[in-house]
């Protein structure tokens, strides 16, 4: 009988050195990396482009806007005031109600502001915590019926173009920094009750970023702590700023480029 004999050595596991040990977390947190990267641009190409998307034209029909500003069980109160309450289709209401959305932020940017109900949009905004920021063009911030004291006043952060070169004639406003208002509105009375006027309301993050941009490239551009105060040698100004009107201000030789680079460490 033939016995077969196998010799069985002991099993030996090999630990892996230090080296190899460090070589696997490096692929790991790499692979990781990656992975996190492409889910990110996977969400980019299948979330939705835009989920609003409106066009509102002026001049409309003029309704009560109460319920808009109340809140809670108030907002379920009927008004006795007698106007229209139908908010769907009034342009100037679905504006507001557009402002009024802002949680975090509003930034607006518009050439002439005596509109007094988007004025009490804004400070409503302002009252709520909500971080407003407004800019406007120099000299029509003191047209008759201007709502730019009274926002300032009541602490809204407001800048003016000082540029004497250009006027700053925008008409927009970002809401939460991912909705965009914009068109040819100006925030006046006349514009909304007897102009021909469009806006435009849109979430569609590629047309929302450039204006986004925008507004932060002007309110760098026009910051006062840029610029230097000049003595007043012009007798039209120098009458202004002795009754309290805008002072002279001529621009430092800044540069764009710094510019640019602050707007893009401000995340655009
Ligand atoms: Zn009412």
């Amino acid at each position: 009988m033939v016995s077969s004999y196998v010799h069985r050595y002991p099993q030996v596991v090999k630990m892996p050195s230090a080296s190899e040990v460090l070589k696997l977390v490096g692929v790991g947190v790499v692979g990781l990396t990656l992975g996190i990267e492409w889910l990110r641009w996977l969400y980019r190409r299948l979330k939705p482009a835009a989920r609003v998307t409106e066009v509102l034209f002026f001049p409309c029909e003029s309704s009560c806007v109460e319920r808009l500003f109340a809140s809670g069980d108030a907002s379920k109160q009927p008004c006795p005031c007698g106007m229209s309450h139908s908010l769907k289709d009034d342009s100037f209401s679905r504006l507001l109600f557009h402002l009024l959305s802002a949680r975090v932020s509003l930034d607006v940017c518009v050439f002439s502001f005596s509109n007094t109900e988007l004025s009490r949009a804004v400070l409503h905004l302002h009252t709520r915590g909500v971080c407003v920021r407004v800019i406007v063009d120099r000299d029509y911030m003191y047209i008759t019926g201007s709502q730019i004291g009274m926002l300032r006043k009541a602490g809204v952060p407001v800048r003016h173009e000082l540029s004497r070169a250009v006027h700053m004639h925008h008409k927009f406003a970002v809401v939460d920094g991912r909705l965009l208002v914009c068109g040819s509105l100006n925030w006046t009375m006349t514009a909304v009750q007897s102009n021909q006027e469009n806006l435009l309301v849109t979430d569609d993050p590629a047309v929302v970023a450039p204006y986004r941009g925008q507004f932060q490239r002007l309110w760098l551009a026009n910051d006062p702590a840029r610029h230097k105060v000049l003595p007043v040698h012009d007798s039209h100004q120098k009458g202004r700023a002795r009754n309290g009107g805008p002072m002279m201000f001529k621009c430092h030789d800044w540069k764009s480029e710094e510019l640019s680079q602050e707007a893009k460490e401000g995340g655009l």
